[in-house]
């Protein structure tokens, strides 16, 4: 797999960046928008492969020159990435110093290829100070620099940054797009295709990822076999699962997002009057007879109030409230199923 192959759909993207190269109509500055794993970096860092690729034009990317490996494993001395730096148990951020270092790259002359690329990966994790020293760089780019920002939302940055680069927004693709890219370059058998493309929720890179770490797959079926447990538990017992499940909080937003996505399917379920209609597309397709039972034991509305629950709780924890408060409210607040569910 090479070039612009390794981008899963977003074809109307790869036309623009493909079109400003054969044009010789390149931006100094992108920002590519979207959800995690949607596949931004990889658009950035193959756009940096065509920028930089030693094949005639109209076969850049190749992928396979020297430098477009070297750009994929990201050890092209022209091409420079920058990540948020984790310190301590603080949320990632991007400095003030990586900004400055990385301007003072961006000052030399490239060294092998044609074009000085910075993919800023989370753009939005900047901080203040280094959201305004960037700031600099994007008013007066050096000549050969093309800067690639990456950021879930372009409302989250200062408008003084979004306004200075042109905007690519990626949006979650169709799992039938997934489901054929996992079988056809990825090699995953089919039924795992359609699994891991329906839970990928629009997002190719979790995708693939899933189909090579067995170890995702894995917790998401703990994570239901939990949530199916703990409903037919006594409050008792929900208290202990809060408090154990409070102690590791870095599991918790996967944890959570494979609940909300438990009670989505449920909810399309209930509304289908308790029979998974093939139009309606579930996410939890391994899950069919579990849900129809779940679904059959309570009213549409009180699984709706309980998906929107668990929504709140995965907002609650990512604006920092208090792991066990949330954890408790939730779970006590998830309703006992009337009659037996066979699992
Ligand atoms: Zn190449």
């Amino acid at each position: 797999m090479s070039g612009w192959d390794a981008i899963v759909g977003h074809d109307w993207a790869v036309q623009l960046l493909s079109a400003a190269i054969k044009n010789s109509r390149i931006g100094h500055a992108y920002l590519i928008t979207g959800p995690g794993q949607i596949g931004k970096t990889t658009l950035a860092r193959t756009f940096a492969q065509a920028l930089n690729c030693e094949e005639p034009l109209a076969e850049r990317p190749c992928g396979r020159c020297r430098f477009c490996r070297l750009i994929a494993e990201d050890r092209h001395p022209d091409v420079h990435l920058l990540l948020p730096e984790v310190s301590g148990r603080g949320t990632p951020r991007i400095k003030v110093d990586q900004i400055r270092d990385l301007q003072h790259q961006l000052q030399l002359s490239t060294l092998e290829g044609r074009y000085r690329v910075a993919i800023l990966k989370q753009f939005d994790a900047a901080n203040a100070s280094a959201a305004n020293a960037f700031l600099k760089t994007l008013e007066e780019p050096p000549p050969s620099v093309v800067l690639l920002l990456t950021a879930a939302d372009a409302d989250t940055l200062l408008p003084t940054i979004s306004s200075r680069c042109r905007t690519i927004n990626l949006r979650p693709l169709g799992s039938d797009v997934i489901e054929q890219s996992l079988m056809a370059r990825w090699a995953v058998p089919s039924e795992k295709a359609l699994l891991l493309s329906r839970l990928a929720d629009g997002r190719p890179g979790w995708a693939v990822e899933a189909s090579e770490d067995e170890q995702i797959l894995h917790e998401r079926r703990e994570g239901l076999t939990q949530l199916q447990d703990i409903l037919q538990d006594k409050r008792v017992r929900r208290f202990t699962l809060a408090e154990k499940l409070s102690r590791k909080p870095e599991q918790l937003p996967n944890l959570l997002r494979t609940w909300l996505s438990w009670w989505r399917d449920l909810a399309l379920v209930a509304y289908g009057q308790g029979t998974i209609n093939p139009n309606v597309p579930i996410s939890n397709i391994d899950q069919q007879r579990v849900l129809e039972e779940f679904a059959a034991s309570w009213p549409l509305e009180t699984i709706v109030d309980n998906l929107a629950a668990t929504g709140r709780a995965i907002q609650l924890l990512a604006q920092n409230a208090n792991t066990r408060l949330v954890l408790e409210n939730l779970l006590l607040g998830y309703p006992i199923p009337a009659g037996e569910i066979a699992q």
